[in-house]
């Protein structure tokens, strides 16, 4: 157990405005492995002063020695990447190996496309008798959540600060540990003091504050629905940017063409993953009703290999939930072919890898986020039908489509309303624009597009 002190405010770890402290849990053993100081109004507020104070110098940095300092951070990633996946497991419960190729493995690839895309990207364009100039949007405030705790802090600060943006960052209390290992890793690559801002506290009380706060201009938020929508209206008030990243409910949907044993254990793989702890998980799995019961047996199969090899849902109360939506399931008539709601072991905070068949539209556990690993199987009747259940979801935030035919599966996913498809098990691209059709967001992560969201536009007309 270590007691961890201050705030990553203008350069320096500074004693926090308050007393109080949240402790942070190893979800494997429910054991206290810290605790971290938790913030106030106080702190949000000397925190964005702070990154105000940074933002003219750091805006006038000519974009290639800002490019140099994000290629700086990025080698520290690089040179810490042991002690982040480390810190990862210990704090959100993931396997080593999975915290090492993707909670490590993935911010080092974030941070070193935005240390290109800063040397690269057009600050200035000319049209007509126009000269535009991408500026940046100013102090942002990025709020972030615990299931992929150290890419979703840099998939905000990394464009932020490619823009010319400062930031204050507000992480999530399960996991503030490796946020303040980023901390350290900023300040060892040399950034300029106020440039980038660390507070941890409570949601309702930090997070609110700097949400709330008038020295911030654009809010990146990723997490739940409730809280993003508490979030848009604070911003409507002030008319300031909002950025929202709220989770999905995608779709994997197999054409009768498909490779069926390809596409059902690479879907029962892409829900299992994290614990099931990802917006973007395939959580609906549609199948042709004539290779439908091939297709629940393989998924069956394929989920109970995985037993003990998952890892454990970030904290108490994720459990219960995931646990709720898995008895609801049950209750509201689908089938159980893999796991259950009962616990799969006695201490830590752990559910069994579960897969509903018979699952129709209507049910809750086909509707709502469940963030846990709880694959649901819907049988469609033909590519219509198909269509409108994987459209039919208030989310649109991916989705997966899989044929013999590329093709075919392309014009498919082109009628999908969500973000990203990926095309017979296409990778993560970390270029590629990340975000949400419909209610799973608004703005795009990643890439040009994520570097786009913290700039704004001046037209000189000559
Ligand atoms: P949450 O939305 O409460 O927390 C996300 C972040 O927002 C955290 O940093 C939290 O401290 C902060 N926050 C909470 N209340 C706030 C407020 N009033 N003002 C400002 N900031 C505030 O999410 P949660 O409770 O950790 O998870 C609940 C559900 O949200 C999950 O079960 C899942 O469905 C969803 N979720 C989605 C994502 C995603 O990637 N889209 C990530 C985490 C959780």
């Amino acid at each position: 157990m270590k007691a961890h002190d201050g705030m990553y405010i203008d350069g320096a770890w500074r004693p926090a405005a308050g007393q109080d402290v949240i402790e942070v849990v190893n979800p494997v053993d429910e054991q206290v492995i810290g605790t971290v100081p938790a913030g106030t109004a106080a702190d949000v507020d000397t925190a964005v002063r702070a990154a105000r104070a940074a933002l003219p110098d750091w805006a006038a940095t000519p974009p290639a020695e800002r490019a140099a300092r994000l290629g700086a951070l990025r080698e520290v990633l690089v040179a810490r990447a042991d002690e982040i996946a480390g810190t990862v497991t210990a704090e959100l419960g993931s396997p080593l190996k999975f915290s090492q190729a993707v909670h490590a493995g993935v911010p080092i690839a974030v941070a070193g496309s935005y240390a290109e895309l800063a040397a690269t990207y057009a600050f200035e364009e000319k049209t007509g008798n126009s000269v535009v100039h991408h500026e940046p949007i100013g102090v942002v405030a990025a709020i972030t959540p615990w299931n992929y705790p150290l890419h979703q802090i840099v998939a905000k600060v990394a464009p932020a600060l490619a823009a010319g943006c400062t930031v204050v960052v507000k992480p999530a209390e399960d996991t503030p540990l490796v946020a303040r290992l980023f901390a350290g890793a900023v300040h060892e690559a040399g950034l300029p003091a106020g440039v980038f801002n660390l507070v941890t506290g409570l949601g309702p009380v930090a997070g609110q504050a700097l949400a709330e706060h008038p020295g911030v201009d654009l809010v990146s938020f990723t997490g739940s629905t409730a809280v993003g929508r508490q979030i848009a209206a604070i911003a409507a008030g002030q008319v300031k940017k909002v950025a929202l990243e709220l989770g999905g409910k995608s779709a994997n949907v197999i054409l009768p063409s498909a490779d069926l044993a390809k596409a059902v254990n690479v879907g029962v793989a892409n829900v299992m993953s994290n614990s099931g702890q990802t917006c973007s998980a395939w959580t609906r799995m549609l199948v042709h009703r004539d290779r439908y019961d091939k297709a629940v047996g393989l998924a069956a199969e394929a989920a109970a290999k995985y037993g003990d090899r998952i890892g454990p849902v970030v904290n108490a109360k994720q459990r219960d939930r995931v646990r709720g939506y898995i008895e609801q399931g049950v209750a509201e008539g689908a089938r159980l072919v893999a796991g259950g709601p009962e616990a799969p072991r006695e201490t830590g905070y752990f559910v069994s890898p579960t897969v509903f068949a018979d699952v129709t539209e209507d049910m809750t556990i086909a509707q709502e986020e469940i963030f846990g690993p709880v694959l649901s199987i819907l049988r469609y009747e033909d590519e219509e039908d198909a269509l409108r259940i994987a459209n039919g979801t208030v989310y649109g935030l991916a989705g997966a489509v899989w044929a013999g035919d590329e093709a075919a599966a392309v014009a498919f996913a082109r009628r999908m309303e969500t973000g990203q498809v990926d095309i017979n098990g296409g990778r993560f691209n970390p270029l590629a624009p990340f975000g949400g059709y419909k209610q799973s967001g608004v703005g795009r992560e990643l890439g040009v597009h994520g570097l786009a969201e913290y700039l704004q536009t001046k037209s000189l007309q000559f």
